[in-house]
């Protein structure tokens, strides 16, 4: 008997969860491509492309422009652990799992965290930060921009004259927005952002774009103490992606090939085309969801393209549905998380995963997995769809 295991053979899936989404047969494709060395001039040039790829998706001219070998949250301990020294304050929004996560974070770091807090599927009012600050300053203020765990979508204007009032930097994670809604980050005003691969990217969980500006460099470069992770230490991992090109770790090459073609892919259809599909295709889910009976989650003008939260309705067993949906439709969505884990079910459409086809899949899927739950759905969730696309 042979003690190998057998073949890799993952099932075909159509992922519309929290991420990650689907990914392209050509972001696939170049992951096979020849493994080279990290210093070969090749994948020099493959860097020098990612980081200005990346400048323009962030809609940045931040020379501090690269990715993190590692997923979406690496993305955030990088930009906590280089900014933050012990005994640092640090203002967190609070109104879901990653504001929760950041605040977890900082703390790690030694820093003296404090919460401005809102429902879980509420945006924040630029105020709610204001009073939770008091009279205090800090060194950062952190936001969450797509909050991927309810699908509240968080308008930043005012935040950048709040982190000046308060003398601080200003940190956005935009795992669930980059590439899939507009971020424009020296608009904003944003001082270090980050995201990750698998979300609206489309593209193998792995690596984590960030971009700090030259004001939050000069922090890092001044620093009393040692950045406290030697991994995510951007004054290392800088000098490999820069001119001098000093061997840090090892890239994870083929993941930079993949990204390359995800952020390729992007350019290609065009930011603002991208960001019109992502907003119709949620824009025609949401109209079947709502002709079906359902409620979602988030108030309109708070509510996520690339997200959607919808209500379970009362009395529905959450993972029976869910099961069902793997099972008789090959379909992944997300359940909740936290105080709404079993009330709501997160929706993805995000990057390749945002199409017409798989809005039309998933409003069949949902109505079908209802009605053997023995509930009544009203009307024809297809034909209000439709009418959307024929806007
Ligand atoms: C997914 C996600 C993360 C974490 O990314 P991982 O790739 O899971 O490490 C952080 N923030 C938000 C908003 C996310 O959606």
């Amino acid at each position: 008997m042979s003690l190998a295991p057998d073949r890799i053979e993952p099932p075909q899936r159509i992922l519309m969860g929290p991420g990650p989404s689907d990914v392209p047969a050509s972001v696939l494709q170049a992951m096979a491509a020849p493994t080279i060395g990290h210093l070969d001039p090749y994948f020099l040039r493959i860097m020098d492309d990612l980081s200005a790829i990346l400048r323009e998706l962030f809609a940045t001219s931040n020379a501090l422009t690269l990715a993190i070998s590692g997923t979406g949250s690496s993305g955030m301990e990088t930009c906590f652990v280089n900014l933050l020294e012990p005994g640092d304050d640090v203002l967190v929004g609070i109104n879901g799992v990653f504001g929760t996560r950041m605040k977890d974070v900082a703390e790690r770091c030694g820093a003296q965290v404090t919460a401005a807090d809102q429902d879980w599927g509420r945006a924040f009012d630029v105020e709610q930060f204001r009073s939770a600050a008091g009279d205090r300053r800090f060194k950062l203020v952190c936001v969450v921009h797509a909050e991927t765990s309810t699908g509240v979508h968080q308008d930043l204007s005012g935040f950048r004259e709040l982190a000046d009032e308060l003398g601080a930097f200003l940190l956005v994670d935009t795992v669930t927005s980059l590439g899939g809604l507009p971020v424009r980050v020296d608009e904003w005003g944003i001082d270090a952002i980050y995201s990750g691969t698998q979300k609206c990217l489309s593209c193998p969980p792995g690596l984590a774009p960030v971009s700090f500006s030259d004001r939050a460099v000069q922090c890092l470069t001044s620093r009393q103490t040692k950045v406290q992770s030697w991994y995510l230490d951007l004054n290392m991992i800088s000098q490999y992606w820069g001119e001098d090109r000093v061997y840090h770790h090892t890239a994870p090459i083929n993941m930079n090939y993949a990204l390359h073609e995800a952020v390729r892919l992007i350019l290609e259809e065009g930011l603002e085309n991208r960001f019109a599909r992502h907003a119709r295709n949620s824009k025609a889910l949401v109209a079947g969801l709502e002709t079906m009976g359902l409620s979602m989650q988030v108030p309109l003008p708070e509510r996520l393209p690339t997200l959607n939260a919808v209500r379970i309705p009362e009395g529905l067993d959450d993972a029976t549905v869910r099961k069902q949906l793997l099972s008789d439709y090959g379909l992944e969505i997300g359940g909740g998380l936290g105080p709404l884990k079993g009330k709501i079910w997160r929706i993805g459409l995000m990057g390749a995963s945002s199409t017409q086809r798989n809005v039309a899949l998933c409003l069949t899927a949902l109505q079908s997995a209802l009605k053997s739950q023995g509930f009544t759905v009203n009307d024809d969730p297809i034909a209000a769809m439709k009418s959307v696309y024929e806007e």
